[in-house]
């Protein structure tokens, strides 16, 4: 085999995470389906000019049938002892995920095998892929957008059912369409914009500046609606963030503990048991969430204490929902109006929850300065008695109204930058045309938004962009 087919852009990784009984390496590149003929010489297909007619160039180097499955033993290709057996699949260019010839080797699982695996295929010619590597050969082929190529890493790094609709709605293309679409009135705005240059003095059918600027100011706000969708689109895949605070021995441990469904923080019956603050990831339904339980608060804490307290304060300002933990034995006083005011001043949503509704329950005292709108939610944490339901506010005070397709969310946050930018320039062109001025002016503000909009596909790039988005991936993707 001549070195000309073992170019040094033949990539190979292990495609598997670790523990698994199977694992996959992969290889992409022109010497792909060589490097295979060359570990699994049975395959190979027969030499040229060693029997029959010249053998026509091109002719693949194995005998398996593209996008097959062939069972093989892989040999070292120096010493030729057996390596593993495998079954191996050839994807020829341009029918694979690259748009090169892919070639996957599906052997036994384990660290140690794999690794022998990979080494061999390194031997043979291909060289360590970069994180993120494959991917990026799939964008580069045009056969995913920049924003599919991010919904790739979005699938992997799910971790609820609901942040991987979402990532698999963007790999469909459904965030890629908005954009195009907002690229397509773009363009269309543009060229009227310009033939009012090109033509200035003939009274061609062209739209009033009014009426153009409304179109450039309706793109800025399709922009903006798009970018803002950032923030439920960051809760969707990382989570809704989740602050319990109350007084001590309220009962917060213990309703984290039933929302999480075990035993995650200590409960004890002495107030203070918490003393800073303590995280636990859970499921609300299919919506991820982190609970964070703070100390409790006290009316006279100690030194050591007010350390605890000031740090769960700090953790808990974060939060995107506060849920005050009433003791429904004590009630409202100073401590929950206290606690319900700072988290409104730090933007959170506030739920309020009655606990040992089983000894007190609500409605026995009203809560007359905790806002009358706030949703009270009767819980007994050993009972489970409203659990249920509180973690249905939580999540509903949390995602807020579903304004928009989970499809079209934005859950990255260099597509929510270049999206406020677009509306922030076709706002600047939207404010020069409605001020009467010569339409040309406002040109370069809509390049500008145009441009921002390609570089959310990806239609422009540059290398620093991609570098930082391919980073990001595991190696092997
Ligand atoms: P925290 O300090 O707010 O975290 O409170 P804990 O969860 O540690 O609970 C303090 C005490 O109240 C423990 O003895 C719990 O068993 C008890 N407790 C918590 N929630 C309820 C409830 O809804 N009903 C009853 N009867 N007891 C509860």
């Amino acid at each position: 085999m001549g070195p000309d087919l073992l170019g040094d852009d033949t990539i190979c990784a292990v495609a598997t995470g670790s523990g698994g009984a199977l694992g996959i390496v992969r290889i992409s590149g022109p010497a792909a389906e060589a490097i295979l003929a060359r570990l699994a010489p049975s395959l190979a297909s027969a030499a040229p000019g060693s029997q029959g007619p010249a053998v026509a160039p091109t002719r693949p180097p194995t005998r398996l049938e593209s996008h097959a499955l062939g069972r093989v033993t892989l040999r070292d290709p120096v010493g030729g002892e057996p390596i593993d057996e495998v079954l191996a699949c050839v994807m020829r260019a341009p029918r694979s995920y690259t748009g090169e010839t892919v070639v996957e080797l599906q052997g036994h699982g384990g660290e140690a095998n794999l690794q022998r695996l990979l080494a061999s295929v390194l031997q043979a010619g291909a060289r360590l892929a970069r994180p993120g590597e494959f991917t990026q050969r799939a964008f580069l082929a045009g056969r995913i957008d920049l924003a599919q190529a991010e919904a790739v890493a979005g699938v992997i790094a799910a971790r609820s059912q609901r942040a991987l609709r979402v990532a698999h709605a963007q790999l469909r293309g459904s965030l890629s369409g908005a954009v195009a679409a907002l690229g397509t009135r773009l363009v269309a705005l543009l060229a009227e914009v310009e033939a009012s240059v090109d033509f200035p003095d003939e009274r061609l059918d062209l739209p009033s500046p009014a009426a153009l600027a409304d179109e450039a100011g309706a793109i800025a706000a399709e922009a903006s609606r798009l970018a803002g969708s950032h923030g439920r689109g960051r809760l969707l895949v990382e989570g809704i963030d989740v602050a319990l605070v109350g007084r001590a021995n309220a009962g917060k441990s213990s309703l984290l503990n039933a929302l999480a469904g075990e035993e995650r923080a200590l409960v004890d019956e002495a107030p203070g048991t918490t003393r800073d603050f303590l995280e636990v990831e859970l499921l609300l339904g299919d919506q991820r969430a982190v609970l964070v339980d703070t100390a409790g608060e006290r009316d006279a804490p100690g030194a050591l204490e007010e350390r605890g307290l000031a740090l769960g304060r700090r953790r808990r300002d974060r939060a995107d929902v506060v849920v005050v933990v009433v003791d429904g034995t004590v009630g409202v006083a100073a401590i929950e109006r206290g606690l319900l005011e700072e988290a409104l001043a730090a933007g959170a949503r506030p739920v309020i929850a009655w606990n040992k509704s089983d000894l007190t329950p609500p409605g026995a005292e009203p809560l007359p300065s905790l806002s009358p709108d706030l949703p009270v939610i009767a819980t007994a944490a050993p009972t489970g008695l409203g659990v249920a339901e509180l973690a249905r506010a939580i999540r509903g005070a949390g995602l807020g109204e579903a304004t928009l397709d989970e499809g079209e969310v934005v859950t990255s946050a260099r597509q929510r930058e270049l999206l406020e930018g677009v509306a922030q320039a076709a706002a600047e062109a939207a404010g020069t045309l409605g001020r009467g001025g010569a339409p040309e002016l406002a040109a370069p503000d809509l390049r500008a938004a145009l441009d921002r909009v390609g570089q959310i596909t990806g239609q422009s790039f540059d290398a620093e962009v991609l570098d930082r988005i391919f980073s990001r991936f595991c190696i092997g993707k």
